[in-house]
């Protein structure tokens, strides 16, 4: 039945014309916020969406993915009395345990809907009617109870609340989905902290549109997902070599991704980034009527940036240790993630974007594309080969990608893709004079990665910076002629590669039929221990476990991002305030 005919036949007042947000300002106390008693959609920004898309029609699923002590209950609390009051219809909240939501009944959410005056009015007359696991309204019954089969059995839904999904057995999403019972206006709700990869509430948010929640920086007004990279912190350490957390935690800062501006570790910088952030969706297809949400710790302003990083240099050291454990926590707990065990950092399954090489076949540019790069992988006797387009803000996508058997048929790539002379790099760690000589006779750059952590910038002003790739030198060649070439920092570049392809940092698309050689050769390489057989030190490095080349290609992309500064700064150490001074000409 239509709800505001579901109202009618009850007799309830539905003249609110508003979004949800808007009811929920005029109408709503929380006696329990630690923040603020009043509704206040100031207060955290992060949920007005999630809220609006509550009180959408055309919206039938509803999954967030939210940091602890980032207002989850809240997200809850407020829907409850919207729901009641608005937009009546059967509501089932499965939780944790029978116990758990039974307890949250009777201290949180009764005390509240009593409070609010429109929810009040609607209570029933007859005491038996609200009991410890519903409360059965004139024109609605509402109904907690653990995520069981018992719960999730027989009853007819509008709402489906699923609350703390990481938990739930598998199977349980979907026996919640069914007590719908197919009703047209049905809205499924999930709300959980990250959880594993490819389990039920992973696959739920993936089918949605995928919101990022991110701001636009107040100095270079360049939009970004808050991301784990971007919080900066000095790896100070004591004299016995223990950490100095004191010294840690007020080096801390968020930097932004464009223009290196660092935010202090503040309440009011912290509110300062949230008052100008917002969701972006990350999925063009998105099953229809089904939203995604997701929002790091970052984002919620009342956790200090500090207490982040503390808790992640923590997970770090259990790691080195061999306990993982924390750093699952940290990665699905704060930062909203999900996880997969592998033998190395997490990453994502790559999958292909909704794009196909045939769109570029002929150097198409890539709408907002700022940069063009083509980078090579010399073997013996052949060559691997990646193009990607690069937009000003890191966001990236792979046009090309395959293997090529002479120098020119490198040209004739480069040539039809239409990247630009000094944008074309050959790696010339093999065969050194012949690739310099092929880059100076057609203009390119020369390349070579390197063990180095980084290398040093001398400034007009101030100190040296460390940043992860070189300045240029040059070669004189015989016959007259000069080579350009740079090193970069294998390590450092392929870790800023590992968090490109696990989708923790910028946008970084491959095209989906973009060949079986790529998707094999990205998943090339894993980080392991390594221990130096002389001097016993213990380095974690990048290891190659197949074929790597075109994994060398897009390492040697992010490389070129780094130096053009379309990917930070590329700073080692210190935090940058220089503006960019691109080193490579583009001609
Ligand atoms: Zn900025």
């Amino acid at each position: 039945m239509n709800p505001r005919i579901e109202g009618f036949a009850t007799g309830l007042q539905l003249a609110f014309q508003g979004t949800v947000c808007e009811w929920l300002e005029k109408h709503v106390r929380l006696p329990h916020s630690a923040r603020s008693v009043e509704f206040d959609r100031g207060m955290a920004r992060f949920l007005n969406p999630i809220l609006d898309a509550c009180g959408d029609l055309n919206v039938r699923q509803i999954v967030v993915v939210a940091p602890t002590g980032g207002g989850k209950t809240t997200l809850l609390e407020l829907l409850v009395p919207f729901v009641i009051a608005q937009a009546p219809g059967p509501m089932l909240i499965a939780g944790q345990t029978d116990e758990t939501a039974k307890e949250w009944l009777e201290s949180r959410l009764m005390p509240e809907l009593e409070a609010i005056e429109p929810v009040r009015a609607l209570f029933p007359k007859d005491r038996h009617a609200k009991r410890k696991t519903e409360i059965l309204f004139p024109h609605m019954p509402l109904f907690v109870g653990g995520a069981n089969w018992t719960n999730l059995q027989e009853k007819s839904m509008r709402y489906c609340y699923g609350d703390e999904c990481w938990r739930w057995k598998r199977g349980m999403i979907g026996e919640l989905k069914k007590r719908h019972h197919d009703r047209w206006n049905r809205l499924t709700i999930l709300v959980s902290q990250g959880s594993d990869e490819d389990d039920d509430f992973h696959e739920a948010f993936v089918s949605g549109d995928q919101g990022e929640y991110g701001f636009a920086c107040p100095d270079c007004r360049s939009w970004q997902g808050y991301r784990w990279s971007s919080v900066k912190y000095d790896e100070a350490k004591l004299p016995s070599g223990e950490w100095d957390w004191g010294t840690i935690a007020r080096s801390v800062r968020y930097e932004c991704v464009v223009c290196a501006r660092a935010f202090p570790n503040t309440d009011a910088t912290r509110r300062l980034l949230s008052d100008a952030a917002g969701y972006r969706p990350g999925n063009a297809n998105a099953i229809e009527g089904n939203r995604s949400f997701r929002y790091p710790a970052m984002a919620v302003w009342w956790i200090s940036w500090a207490d982040l990083a503390l808790e992640w240099i923590k997970a770090q050291d259990a790691k080195r240790a061999g306990d993982v454990l924390p750093l699952k926590q940290f990665i699905q707990k704060r930062l909203a993630g999900f996880w997969k065990d592998q033998e190395e950092a997490p990453h994502a399954r790559l999958i292909g974007s909704a794009y196909s090489v045939l769109d570029y076949t002929d150097g198409q540019p890539w709408d907002g594309e700022f940069y063009r790069f083509l980078t090579v992988d010399k073997q013996r006797d052949h060559f691997w080969a990646v193009v990607r387009a690069w937009k000003a803000d890191g966001s990236s996508r792979a046009l090309w990608a395959g293997k090529l058997l002479t120098f020119e048929s490198i040209r004739e790539l480069q040539q039809r893709m239409k990247v630009k002379d000094g944008l074309t790099l050959l790696d010339a760690q093999y065969d050194t004079p012949l690739v310099y000589e092929q880059c100076a006779r057609f203009g390119w750059t020369a390349l070579h990665g390197s063990g180095e952590a980084g290398f040093k910038h001398y400034r007009k002003k101030g100190s040296p910076e460390t940043r992860l790739y070189s300045t240029v030198h040059e070669a004189r060649l015989g016959l007259g002629g000069a080579c350009r070439y740079i090193f970069w920092a294998n390590e450092g570049v392929k870790d800023k590669l590992s968090q490109l392809r696990s989708g923790q940092g910028h946008a970084w698309e491959v095209a989906h039929d973009i060949g079986d050689d790529y998707f094999a050769q990205i998943d090339s390489e894993v980080k392991r221990e390594i221990v130096n057989k002389t001097t016993k030190a213990v380095a974690i490095r990048w290891v190659r476990i197949r074929p790597n080349h075109l994994w060398d290609c897009e390492a040697m992309q992010v490389a070129v991002a780094y130096m053009l500064r379309v990917l930070g700064a590329g700073a080692v150490e210190s935090p940058s305030s220089l503006p960019a001074s691109p080193i490579l000409t583009a001609a």
